[in-house]
């Protein structure tokens, strides 16, 4: 084939046999949000690049080398890069902070970086996102963990890693940030262009720089949770104590920092080995500055995003069950004209009570029609001749079974597929178990 136009480089098609995949992790999502209380907020793909100047920060490799921004008519945009910054956004701007607090959204939706494609980084990918907006207690950072970890569970996934820290708060990041200075001021000469930057404005990001030279040099590093204040320190500790009760496992790993600036107080991946070096299926953590740097009042928040795609991956790795693709119930098999235009009728009375029915639109033989039924996997067959048609009858198969009655065709037609009238015309009460819907 020799397409001339080929989808841009780190973006993925999603084609319809395996659809079932993303709708499972997609619906199991949506209800687990609901069932926590979490209601749908929807918000524009492309916002005003100050936006993230602002909430994922100006050091962080997002901001500095992976916004998709477009000049266009004078104003800057940037394609969204991830969830949060544009949810809060729209919190703010619709009042919804003037409601009964916590305001608890989810959303699920696409993120763009211009990042290296590999796999599980792509240029476009999807997350699940969460974000609770009001309270500052550890029984929310708890009960947002335990949101997450309900969803891994829900979808069957299995060894995966939650690993929290505290990154403490603008207070305690003074005095960390100097022992920082002073530990990579040594190593200077080592580090790259970007770190070298970062020393001075934000040293806590070559933590998270993924050059192997910055990060080996990184690992020796003091750890954030060695100058937590007091607050922050009690915070985490309640934070552990929880999770203990919920009895949610963890590892305590003082060298996760996140890729975003806007994190304070805990912060958690989970991670697994399953799917190579991109194992990080779900991060998130509280960010508790951001709403005052948007512009509201001083209002504690937290969150996660889980990528969908690292999701879909583990399961298939893991060999988690997927929701069955849809098949279809009822192939409707018109031989002639006069039959034709009444499978059209009767597709549209067998529809009305909800069940998949297709007909032959290619004008194809008997045998050619049941192939096609058959490999659509069509859990009955409606044959119906010119000479059947007159006398207002035609033939329903069980492609399971291969069994065959003689049906009258009338406007009842949609209802004889119902459990009981399947169940009675065959005699079994298996019959409906072969039913696609
Ligand atoms: P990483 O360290 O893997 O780059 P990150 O810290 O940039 O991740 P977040 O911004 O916290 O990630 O995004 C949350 C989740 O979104 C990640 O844990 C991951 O599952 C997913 N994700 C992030 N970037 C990508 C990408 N380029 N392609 C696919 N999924 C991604
Ligand atoms: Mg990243």
């Amino acid at each position: 084939m020799a397409l001339t136009v080929q989808r841009p480089l780190g973006t993925a098609d999603v084609t319809p046999s395996e659809i079932h995949k993303w709708y499972t992790v997609e619906q199991t999502a949506q209800r687990t949000a609901q069932v926590f209380g979490f209601r749908e907020i929807r918000f524009p793909t492309f916002e005003n690049t100050d936006l993230f100047l602002r909430s994922v920060g100006e050091t962080t490799d997002v901001v500095q080398k992976e916004m998709y921004s477009v000049i266009a008519k004078e104003s800057k945009f940037t394609l969204r890069p991830e969830g949060t910054a544009g949810t809060i956004r729209a919190v703010m701007q619709n009042g919804m902070l003037n409601d009964a607090l916590p305001q608890k959204v989810f959303y699920i939706t696409s993120c763009f970086r211009h990042e290296k494609p590999q796999a599980g980084r792509l240029r476009e990918f999807h997350q699940f996102g969460a974000e609770m907006i009001g309270s500052k207690s550890p029984s929310a950072d708890a009960e947002m963990i335990s949101m997450a970890h309900t969803l891994l569970n829900e979808l069957g996934l299995k060894n995966i890693e939650l690993n929290i820290n505290s990154i403490g708060c603008p207070k305690c990041r003074a005095e960390y940030h100097k022992a920082l200075r002073a530990f990579f001021e040594d190593r200077k000469s080592e580090l790259c262009g970007t770190c070298l930057g970062r020393l001075e404005k934000n040293p806590m990001r070559i933590l998270d720089c993924k050059s192997p030279i910055c990060s080996g040099i990184a690992k020796d590093a003091p750890v954030i949770t060695d100058f937590l204040c007091e607050e922050c320190s009690d915070h985490f500790t309640q934070l552990k104590e929880l999770l203990d009760l919920m009895k949610i496992s963890y590892k305590v790993n003082p060298k996760i920092v996140r890729g975003l600036d806007y994190y304070t107080k805990t912060v958690f991946e989970f991670i697994t080995t399953d799917i190579g070096a991109q194992g990080t299926v779900l991060a998130g953590g509280r960010y508790d500055g951001l709403v005052s740097q948007l512009g509201g009042a001083d209002t504690p928040a937290l969150g996660f995003a889980a990528g969908l795609e690292r999701l879909v991956m583990t399961m298939e790795k893991q060999g988690c069950s997927f929701m069955e693709p849809d098949k279809c119930d009822l192939y409707i098999v018109p031989m002639g004209d006069a039959a034709m235009k009444k499978s059209a009728e009767l597709a549209a009375l067998a529809r009305a009570e909800g069940y998949i029915t297709e007909y032959d639109l290619m004008n194809r033989s008997l045998k050619a029609q049941m192939k096609y039924a058959n490999k659509i996997g069509a859990a009955f067959v409606v044959v119906i001749g010119d000479n059947e048609l007159e006398a207002g009858t035609a033939k329903l198969k069980n492609m399971e079974t291969g069994d065959e009655k003689d049906i009258v065709l009338d406007s009842t037609f949609g209802e004889k597929f119902s459990e009981e009238a399947i169940s009675a015309m065959f005699e079994t009460e298996e019959a409906n178990s072969i039913f696609n819907i």
